[in-house]
């Protein structure tokens, strides 16, 4: 009988998301090792000088240096591919180098693209700061309102580029209505799906046509490593993606990918759990502080959308108190949440975005993001959720809550 392997992309495209997630990609070395192989190795040998010049040809199958192909990184490449439902993906060091080179590899001066208006902070840097500096302008639209994406398009619009649930405000974005105004418009989407990963959405199965990742959240899960990947269509990332990154490096270490394997052997896991445990401290918040934000809570303004392309409301929630000295209060009286902002993590970690992942905006730009002075941020943990929920209640009252 022949023993099934994670490199089949007929066999593995058949298997049910949680199987994907610990077997899809594994290539096993001569050892039959059944954990992945840790390949620490910048270069490969040739047997002859002949192989070398084919392989750099492009004549004969193999790797050439690890900026370009690395044998462990390729089974994390295959595995998130197949989980997004892509045809092809390639990692990153971290996010940002994959938010980056998903940008700067397709667009030019003269290019225009949109953007959701609430997104993570170095994402605005890039379409704020960076993307004008090259010539390539961007409108920034309240990404809630699909018809702010229609008017937005110009005759040299070659991008939408958005986060849902974007980070810190959980915006949600509808992924059918505006992959479709952009398809018709002949402009590609890229979306960030950091937050809800593909284990709990898969924007191209609404018709997006790139999804990034910072696989440093959720999907390493565990507050270890940096990392990221950008998935989509063989064409893109072969041509357009590949010669951007292979001669700039944002090359994701072997040494990280081969974490993040051991992170998605347990995402799906980890995100339903993390879910069930964001939901029932959104339940216990909701009321007790003056606002609150999660997707999966009925009194999200957009509860509905979330619900019908989210398949749990995630593991963040934001809650709002009245100003930035009860924040700082509320985050220096916890004592099991961590003050930290990072996401995605095993731990529940709490931060206050205006002083902190959001700092490096002007007061306008987080004003209009929704980014209040009161806004905390936070990321329910693997704990015992009832234990979260004891420490927030001491601290919402140490800080008159
Ligand atoms: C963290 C994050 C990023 C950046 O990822 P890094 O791995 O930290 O570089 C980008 N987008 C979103 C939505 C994030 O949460």
């Amino acid at each position: 009988m022949k023993r099934l392997t994670g490199q089949d992309r007929a066999v593995t495209s058949r298997w049910r998301p949680a199987t994907q997630a610990v077997r899809g990609g594994t290539a096993r070395s001569e050892y039959g090792e059944t954990s992945e192989a840790l390949f620490l190795t910048s270069g490969y040998a040739y047997d002859c000088a002949a192989d070398a010049a084919a392989r750099f040809a492009g004549e004969q199958q193999g790797m050439t240096y690890s900026r370009l192909q690395n044998p462990t990184v390729e089974m994390l490449e295959k595995r998130i591919a197949l989980m997004e439902g892509a045809e092809s993906a390639r990692c990153m060091a971290t996010g940002m180098a994959a938010m980056t080179a998903a940008l700067l590899c397709q667009l030019s001066q003269g290019d225009h693209i949109v953007a959701g208006r609430a997104a993570f902070g170095s994402c605005r840097w890039l379409t704020d700061t960076l993307l004008p500096r090259f010539g390539i302008e961007t409108t920034i639209v309240d990404g809630t309102r699909n018809d702010a994406w229609a008017e937005a398009i110009r005759p040299n619009t070659k991008l939408f580029f958005f986060e849902t649930p974007a980070n810190p405000t959980l915006d949600i974005v509808d992924l059918a209505a505006v992959c479709d105004i952009a398809k018709k418009a002949g402009v590609l989407t890229l979306v960030d799906n950091a937050f809800a990963t593909p284990m709990l959405q898969r924007p191209m199965d609404y018709g997006a046509d790139i999804v990034a990742y910072s696989a440093t959240k959720m999907m390493d899960g565990q507050g270890r490593v940096l990392a990221g990947a950008v998935c989509g269509p063989e064409e893109f990332i072969e041509k357009t993606l590949l010669s951007f990154t292979r001669n700039t490096g944002p090359t994701l270490s072997a040494f990280n990918a081969w974490v993040v394997l051991k992170g998605l052997e347990t995402l799906d896991l980890r995100i339903r759990r993390q879910s069930e445990n964001a939901l029932a401290v959104a339940s216990f918040l909701e009321g007790r502080v003056p606002r609150l934000l999660y997707p999966g809570l009925a009194s999200h303004p957009q509860h509905a959308l979330a619900m019908a392309q989210m398949q749990a409301g995630g593991t963040i929630l934001s809650l709002f108190v009245e100003d930035r000295r009860q924040a700082h209060a509320l985050l220096d009286a916890l004592e099991l949440v961590d003050i930290s902002n990072n996401i995605g993590d095993s731990r529940s970690l709490m931060t206050h975005p205006a002083s902190t992942t959001h700092a490096g905006l002007s007061a306008e730009v987080r004003a209009e993001m929704g980014v209040t002075e009161g806004m905390l941020r936070l990321n329910v943990g693997l704990e015992d959720p009832l234990d979260v929920i004891d420490d927030l209640d001491r601290a919402l009252k140490a800080a008159g809550l």
